[in-house]
């Protein structure tokens, strides 16, 4: 267990993080990664700050290994999500204590996990504590906003790649407790879907707005297909993460794809809502642009498509499974700017260290794999160096609904329970491997 004093430097220092507003856009993570460098200075572990613009910055920190061991990577990122304050019960920067939970900004999203990961290298660190193989922190900037220039950690893989190279890497991602089936599960995250967004280009004619006849409405034709990607289904496929999911769900019994989702909804609704998105990929149009006068019929109609991959899963795969749904048409599908889509092993090292911490705080609990539908900076580090990378920040005090309903939402706040239990499994992840 975390001590009394480990408990409280985590959440003054959490306090500290809330109070600095690091919204992206713009971000200004730098007066972040100068507070933790302060800190961890103060406890003698060693940092650097890089970054492309001085305000900017990401903080790197290092225990050095003393045998040539693996290297673990704790990932973080410093910057948030906008907040409005009127719909806050309290000041969203003010990082108040309020019945044992710090509430503001960030809290869960995620300097809470920045802190932990601070506090639990900062205490390694004073106690003599000399990993086999380095020991890293990053505190990242622009991991919300992460398009068109990049700032953060992909930035760092691609310009000071040593800065962040590992074997093995901790992230946000996952962590809620769940019992299902009559089981206490931990999520860890392994992968990650791939978020890989196209455009759908109708072409019409066009013609003046007052004589319909004589054009081809782009716009009117573009409604049809809309409505087909509203129906799109993609077909059911099992992968690892699924597969093990099911069978913890159903004591073995993994069902086929086909099955998976009525199987799931008749162990609980929760995990339905949490496996539906994981048996295959998704369309959601979100955006469109037709004519920018309305007296002008327009030629084209562009609809931006929000589309997500299981991983594995190709671009010229997914786009026979559209065309297919959408039938023949005057209509052109141009793939967008992709991300995401990696997945670590799952049987390693680090999983064993996650999944033991599990069974120290609750005999009966497992931990259980998950790819995450969404996306993490946890891909970065799996593409450019094949890091064994998973998203896990045990979570036993806030129940997961809360959590998934407060991150980028009012009142967001962390249990300082869970922020004490998440720098124990830290200091555990970096003794045990
Ligand atoms: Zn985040």
């Amino acid at each position: 267990m975390a001590t009394v004093s480990l408990r409280d430097e985590v959440t003054e220092l959490l306090q500290q993080l809330i109070r600095l507003d690091t919204v992206n856009p713009p971000g200004n993570e730098s007066v972040a990664a100068e507070l933790l460098r302060d800190y961890l200075e103060q406890n003698g572990v060693r940092c650097e700050l890089l970054g492309r613009v001085p305000e900017r910055m990401n903080l790197i920190a290092r225990i050095p290994g003393c045998a040539g061991g693996p290297r673990l990577l704790f990932l973080s990122h410093t910057d948030t999500v906008l907040a409005d304050p009127a719909e806050w019960r309290v000041d969203p920067w003010s990082g108040e204590v309020l019945e044992g939970q710090v509430w503001g900004r960030g809290a869960l999203d995620m300097k809470g996990q920045v802190a932990a990961s601070a506090v639990a290298i900062a205490s390694l660190a004073r106690e003599g504590f000399e990993p086999a193989g380095d020991l890293i922190f990053a505190a990242c900037a622009d991991e919300e906003v992460g398009e068109g220039e990049d700032f953060g950690l992909q930035w760092l893989c691609r310009e000071h790649p040593e800065s962040v190279r590992a074997e093995y890497s901790l992230n946000e991602g996952a962590g809620e407790r769940l019992e299902l089936g009559g089981k206490t599960f931990y999520l860890c995250s392994t992968a990650e879907k791939m978020t890989a967004p196209f455009r759908l280009r109708v072409r019409g004619r066009s013609g003046h707005a007052s004589m319909p006849a004589i054009a081809d409405n782009a716009l009117v034709k573009a409604a049809r297909l809309i409505e087909g990607l509203g129906r799109f289904a993609g077909s059911p496929r099992l992968g690892p993460e699924t597969e093990a999911l099911l069978a913890a769900m159903t004591g073995g019994h993994v069902p086929p794809a086909e099955r998976a989702l009525a199987t799931a909804r008749s162990v609980h609704p929760l995990a339905g809502e949490l496996l539906e998105p994981l048996l295959a990929m998704t369309v959601s149009p979100t955006m469109i642009q037709a004519s920018n006068k309305r007296n002008v019929i327009p030629a084209v109609c562009d609809v931006t498509v929000d589309c997500r991959l299981l991983p594995g899963q190709t671009q010229a795969e997914a786009e026979r499974s559209v065309r297919s749904a959408l039938g023949e048409g005057d209509y052109e599908i141009e793939w967008l700017q992709s991300y995401g889509g990696t997945r670590s092993p799952a049987a390693t090292p680090l999983w064993n260290a996650v999944d033991s911490f599990v069974r120290q705080i609750e005999p009966d609990a497992r931990a259980l794999p998950v790819c995450l539908a969404g996306f993490t900076d946890s891909h970065w580090v799996r593409s450019a160096f094949a890091t064994v990378a998973y998203g896990f920040f045990p979570m036993r005090a806030m129940e997961a609904e809360l959590a998934s309903r407060l991150i980028h939402s009012a009142d967001e706040r962390v249990a300082v329970d869970d922020l004490a239990l998440g720098v124990d499994f830290l200091r555990h992840a970096a003794t045990s491997l």
